[in-house]
């Protein structure tokens, strides 16, 4: 099974107006308030997936009660820690194809939360074959915390794929006790880790890849957007290319992404069949409305359209 981790979730308020006026009312009927956070994402398309997954992190109040609901109804395990203080909302204002957002930083955590959340994961990490950690710490949370996260799991030598950014990633990256069996930065999070332009071909990108900063990660997935990814496996690199589609939403396609790798990494596969399943379901997600969600019937039609070459 796959342990999904989500430290900060959010119920996603998406609300459609033909026009959006500042300093005035504005009214809608097309709002969608819907489970929301890169792990609740990667959780909603393992389940997609068929793939046995359980979703956690912390979650409280009304708002944590309606979030753990919304998955109950879509039959998705979940075993969350309740906090006593409530989930946040995120909000998306939808208009003229532009898309206002207004994201609350969610609760701050104490030193016992943060304690009670570790034994709550250790408890359910007894059972799972890989875990993923997706999104940015909330706060009250030191930088340090994803690593003993990782290290629990390296302990039980479970994998685990993380995929956030800034300090969170750049201290598990850095710490040399424990270090996550994946990352999927895209080229943006590898020229921030860097401190350098992104690269602009690919043999910039392998010596970027070469960093030291890089080492003892096993998998690093580099995702491009329409240009599918470029893949470091311990010394084998892998160049990905994909079909173009009609994109209709891209957001989510990263935690997409991350579903089909922990799927083909969870199922064994191959390296080429664990990049060209994550490519697949990051492409699906790009082609649906919904945030972090696939058409499962798609699958093979485009699973089959994807290229991987060593480079
Ligand atoms: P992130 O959301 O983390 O920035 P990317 O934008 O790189 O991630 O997208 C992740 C994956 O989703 C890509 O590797 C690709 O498989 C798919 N994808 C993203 N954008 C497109 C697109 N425009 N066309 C086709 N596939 C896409």
């Amino acid at each position: 099974m796959i342990l999904t981790v989500t430290m900060n979730p959010s119920i996603d308020m998406s609300y459609q107006l033909d026009q959006f006026s500042i300093d005035s009312v504005n009214r809608t009927t097309k709002v969608l308030k819907t489970a929301g956070g890169k792990g609740i994402n990667v959780t909603r398309v393992l389940h997609q997936l068929n793939e046995p997954v359980l979703a956690t992190g912390i979650i409280g109040g009304y708002l944590g009660e309606y979030l753990v609901n919304q998955m109950n109804e879509q039959l998705i395990p979940s075993d969350f820690y309740k906090s006593t203080q409530e989930t946040r909302n995120c909000i998306a204002i939808l208009h003229q194809g532009q898309q206002t957002e207004l994201l609350e930083a969610g609760p701050t955590f104490s030193k016992e939360e943060e304690l009670s959340f570790i034994d709550h994961y250790t408890n359910l990490i007894k059972d799972v074959s890989v875990v993923t950690i997706s999104g940015s710490l909330p706060q009250g949370l030191d930088s340090d915390f994803y690593t003993k996260l990782i290290k629990i799991a390296q302990e039980k030598a479970i994998p685990v794929l993380l995929d956030t950014s800034g300090k969170a990633l750049i201290h598990s990256l850095k710490n040399t006790h424990a270090k996550p069996f994946l990352i999927k930065p895209n080229q943006h999070e590898i020229s921030e880790l860097l401190e350098k332009p992104v690269a602009t071909n690919f043999q910039e990108l392998k010596n970027d890849l070469e960093n030291p900063i890089f080492d003892g990660i096993e998998w690093i997935v580099v995702s491009l957007g329409a240009d599918g990814a470029f893949v470091k496996h311990n010394d084998t690199y892998y160049k990905a290319d994909i079909p173009t589609i009609i994109v209709v939403n891209p957001v989510g396609s990263g935690d997409s992404t991350v579903a089909g790798l922990a799927a083909g990494i969870n199922q064994q596969l191959s390296d080429e069949e664990i990049i060209k399943y994550a490519m697949t379901t990051g492409i699906l997600n790009t082609m649906e409305e919904q945030t972090g969600f696939i058409n499962r019937e798609k699958f093979d039609e485009y699973y089959q359209q994807v290229v991987v070459q060593k480079y």
